[in-house]
C-alpha cells in the first residue's frame, strides 16, 4: 500500500515510512492511496472469525509487505488481547465498551499497534526515536503504557496543566523508563501548536529523530476500524429477524480530532455495512458547524466535561473531507453532527443510569445524547428503548473511556461511587514526575536539544 500527502507536495511513501515520520514532509497528513473492498462474503461468514482473524483480514492490505506476515499476526494479536463488549442498553441502543484496555480508554488499541509496529521498525536502528505526543486527556496515557519499555524509543508527552483528570494525569505521569511527561501552563491546542512546530523545526529534527503518535500517524490510525467490525459481528449475531434481515444501524463516535470516526468511515469505505454515523461533539462544535453551513471555522478550544473531546482544530477532519473525496452532499447524506452541552451531558448520565441501570462516562454520554437526537428527528416517536415497528433503526454509541476515569462528573450525576478497578488503585498511589514548562515553543525546543 501506498500513501500519499494530503498536501500533495510530497512523495508518496509504504506503511513502514508514513508510520515512522508521522506526517508527510510537506505537513500533510497520509492518506492511503487505494480502499481495499471487503467482500460480501466476509460479512455473511464474519461470525465465524475470531477478532484476530477479522482485525488481521482488515489491516493486511494497509501494511503491504513492510512488516512479515508472522510478525503482524503477533502484533495485531498483542493490540486486541482484551475484550470489546457490545453492551445492550436498551431495546434498540447498544454501547460498545472500548474501555477494556490496559488504560481503560479506546486509544489503547492505536497504541499499541503502533507502539509495536515502531519498535518493529527500530530493532536494527543505531539512533533511538523520540515519540513527541501531545494528548487532552487519554491520549497520553494510552501512548505511555503502549510504548513502555519499547526498547529504542523514547516518549515525550505535553499536556495541559490542570486541564486533564487525576487519574489521566497519573497514568501518564507514573511509569519512568522511557516515558517523560511534560506539564504545559496552556491549553491542548497550545501542546498541540507546540508538538507541530517541533516536527517543522529544522534544527531539532537533525538533532533526532522525531516522530509523532497522535492520531495523524497512520499506524495509530488505522487499527481503530477493528472494533467497527467487532461491533458489528456481536450486533448482527444477534439482531437478525427470522428472515435474516437487519434494522438500519446507526453508530455514534464521540469526536475531538476525528480519528477515531474517519476510522468508521474508512471501514464503511471497505463494506462494513453501517446505515449512518454521528459526529457527536461536545461545545467545540466547529465540525457540527460545518455540517450546519458548510464552513470550516477553527476556534480555540473550550474546557469541557469530556475533555479528551476539546479540541477546536480537529486534525483529521482533512482525513474525513479526503474520504468523500471533498463533497460535502455525500459526507451529509453519511454522517450527522450534534453538539452536546455539559449540563445535557450530566443529565444523560443520571438518566441512563436511572432508566437502564447503565453508566455511561462522560464521552460516552455525548455520542448516546447525539444518538437519541438522530433517532428522535429521524425516527418519529422512536426514541430510546420505545420500538414502535420491526425495522426501527439500532443504535450503537462508542463508550471511549471508564466511567472512574471521570468519577469527578459521574458521581454527582448518579449519587454513587464509581467502583474502582485495580489497575486504578493502584496507579493513584503513585508519585507524579512531570516537567512543568511554559507554552513557548522555544522552551520545548531547548529541553529537547538538551537532553
Ligand atoms: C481521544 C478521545 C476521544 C476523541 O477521539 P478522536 O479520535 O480524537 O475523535 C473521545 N473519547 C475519549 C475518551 C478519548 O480519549
Amino acid at each position: 500500500m501506498k500513501y500519499y500527502s494530503l498536501n500533495k507536495q510530497s512523495p508518496d511513501v509504504d506503511f513502514k515510512e508514513a508510520s515512522i515520520r508521522g506526517q508527510a514532509s510537506d505537513k500533510g497528513l497520509y492518506f492511503p492511496r487505494s480502499i481495499p473492498a471487503l467482500p460480501p462474503s466476509f460479512f455473511d461468514a464474519i461470525g465465524e472469525y475470531s477478532k484476530e482473524a477479522i482485525a488481521l483480514r482488515v489491516i493486511s492490505p494497509y501494511v503491504g509487505d513492510a512488516i512479515p506476515a508472522k510478525e503482524l499476526e503477533r502484533i495485531v494479536g498483542e493490540t486486541i488481547n482484551f475484550e470489546f463488549p457490545l453492551v445492550r442498553v436498551s431495546d434498540n441502543i447498544f454501547s460498545l465498551e472500548l474501555f477494556h484496555g490496559p488504560t481503560l480508554a479506546f486509544k489503547d488499541v492505536g497504541a499499541r499497534f503502533m507502539s509495536r509496529c515502531l519498535g518493529y521498525f527500530f530493532k536494527e536502528k543505531k539512533n533511538k526515536a523520540v515519540v513527541l505526543v501531545a494528548t487532552s486527556g487519554d491520549t497520553g496515557g494510552a501512548v505511555a503504557d503502549g510504548f513502555y519499555g519499547v526498547e529504542g524509543i523514547e516518549v515525550i508527552i505535553l499536556y495541559p496543566s490542570g486541564k486533564v483528570s487525576s487519574v489521566q494525569e497519573k497514568q501518564l505521569t507514573t511509569l519512568g523508563k522511557n516515558i517523560h511527561a511534560l506539564e504545559i501552563d496552556g491549553s491542548f491546542d497550545d501542546c498541540q501548536r507546540m508538538v507541530k512546530q517541533a516536527f517543522m523545526d529544522e534544527e531539532l529534527n537533525k538533532a533526532l529523530f522525531l516522530t509523532s503518535a497522535n492520531s495523524i500517524n497512520v499506524a495509530r490510525w488505522l487499527p481503530q476500524q477493528f472494533y467497527y467490525f467487532f461491533a458489528w459481528k456481536q450486533w448482527q449475531k444477534e439482531n437478525r429477524t427470522l428472515s435474516g434481515a437487519l434494522p438500519p444501524l446507526v453508530v455514534s463516535t464521540p469526536s475531538g480530532n476525528f480519528g477515531n470516526l474517519c476510522a468508521g468511515l474508512l471501514a464503511y469505505r471497505s463494506g462494513l455495512p453501517v446505515d449512518h454515523f454521528i459526529a457527536a461533539c461536545n461545545a467545540n462544535d466547529v465540525v457540527t458547524q460545518y455540517f450546519g453551513n458548510g464552513k470550516y471555522q477553527p476556534q480555540p478550544a473550550k474546557p469541557t466535561l469530556s475533555n479528551a473531546m476539546d479540541v477546536g482544530d480537529p486534525s483529521n477532519f482533512v482525513r474525513m473531507l479526503e474520504l468523500f473525496d471533498s463533497e460535502y452532499g455525500a459526507l451529509k447524506d453519511l454522517v450527522s453532527s450534534y453538539s452536546i452541552s455539559d449540563n445535557e451531558t450530566r443529565e444523560i448520565i443520571s438518566e441512563v443510569y436511572s432508566k437502564f441501570n447503565y453508566l455511561p462516562d462522560p464521552h460516552g454520554a455525548v455520542a448516546y445524547a447525539a444518538l437519541i437526537r438522530y433517532l428522535k428527528e429521524h425516527a418519529g416517536a422512536q426514541g430510546e428503548g420505545k420500538i414502535k415497528t420491526k425495522d426501527a433503526p439500532h443504535g450503537i454509541f462508542l463508550e471511549t473511556a471508564h466511567p472512574i476515569k471521570f468519577y469527578d462528573v459521574v458521581e454527582p450525576a448518579t449519587g454513587r461511587p464509581v467502583d474502582m478497578p485495580a489497575a486504578i488503585r493502584d496507579i493513584m498511589h503513585k508519585e507524579k514526575v512531570s516537567l512543568r514548562m511554559g507554552s513557548a515553543f522555544e522552551e520545548l525546543k531547548e529541553y529537547l536539544l538538551r537532553r
